[in-house]
């Protein structure tokens, strides 16, 4: 069941939003030569209950740490440990928190100094498309126009979707209805409403879409080794198109 949010519960969510993205902005810069994962997990414990707010991920399923990290092939839902990271990583971060009830999840990939070409463009094109997506949840849009929009730069420049873990409803709960699909058709899905609160989060791989799970039973890696990259924010739908609520100036960032 999907439920639009009223403009004061947008109001927490956009505060919550707020907070993720100072979170994110500290943990980003902390992506240097040395620092291990399990450093990135403790500091985001640390940011978030600095600011009032709780780690959703903390027990989320029965996740045992408060933010995942993805190096390189891993795609999604790394768990922290003592791993160092090295200069030329690709290091996504994916983060969530509670502020009075309400939830805000967004995350980035951060490389670690200079990194390959390659790399380069797999995240330019993921960012981009994260944008294009935002851009296209307007009022009276589809979330196949979304989907649409973020597949269409992903493949235009030769890399690939990952199919099996999509964008979300959010609210009260991290995980919401509607599924928020990085690939569709124009003018097919839900419908985009004012008080729609979403999650978008294009995941890219260089190679293959191919995804298995590792034997931690949570890290998810590219079946090819090749690397991956993701992007996400969580945005509201307003009356005049949508909000990006885990952003730092409140734009698109
Ligand atoms: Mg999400
Ligand atoms: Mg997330």
């Amino acid at each position: 069941m999907i439920t639009l949010k009223r403009s004061e519960e947008i109001d927490l969510m956009r505060h919550a939003g707020r907070m993720l993205a100072e979170v994110l902005d500290e943990l980003g810069r902390m992506v240097q030569p040395g620092i291990t994962t399990s450093d990135l997990d403790r500091a985001a414990n640390r940011e978030i209950r600095k600011r009032d707010c709780f780690p959703g991920f903390l027990g989320y399923d029965g996740f045992p740490k408060h933010l995942c990290v993805s190096v390189n092939q891993e795609v999604v839902h790394g768990i922290p440990n003592g791993r160092r990271i090295e200069v030329g990583d690709l290091v996504s971060l994916d983060c969530g928190l509670i502020y009075q009830g309400w939830w805000a999840d967004a995350g980035l990939t951060v490389p670690c100094g200079e990194v390959d070409s390659e790399a380069g463009l797999l995240l330019k094109v993921t960012k981009e498309a994260l944008g294009l997506g935002i851009a296209a949840a307007w009022p009276g849009n589809r979330l196949g126009d979304v989907g649409h929009a973020v597949q269409a730069h992903v493949e235009a420049h030769g890399f690939s979707i990952v199919r099996g873990y999509t964008g979300h409803g959010i609210g009260r709960d991290m995980h919401e209805d509607p599924e928020v699909p990085n690939h569709g058709s124009v003018g097919r899905g839900v419908e985009i409403r004012p008080g729609l609160c979403i999650a978008i989060e294009p995941i890219v791989n260089e190679g293959t879409p191919a995804t298995a799970v590792k034997s931690d039973g949570w890290t998810v890696v590219t079946t090819d080794g090749k690397r991956s990259c993701y992007f996400e924010h969580t945005i509201a739908i307003t009356e005049s198109g949508p909000e990006v609520l885990t952003a730092l100036d409140g734009g698109g960032g």
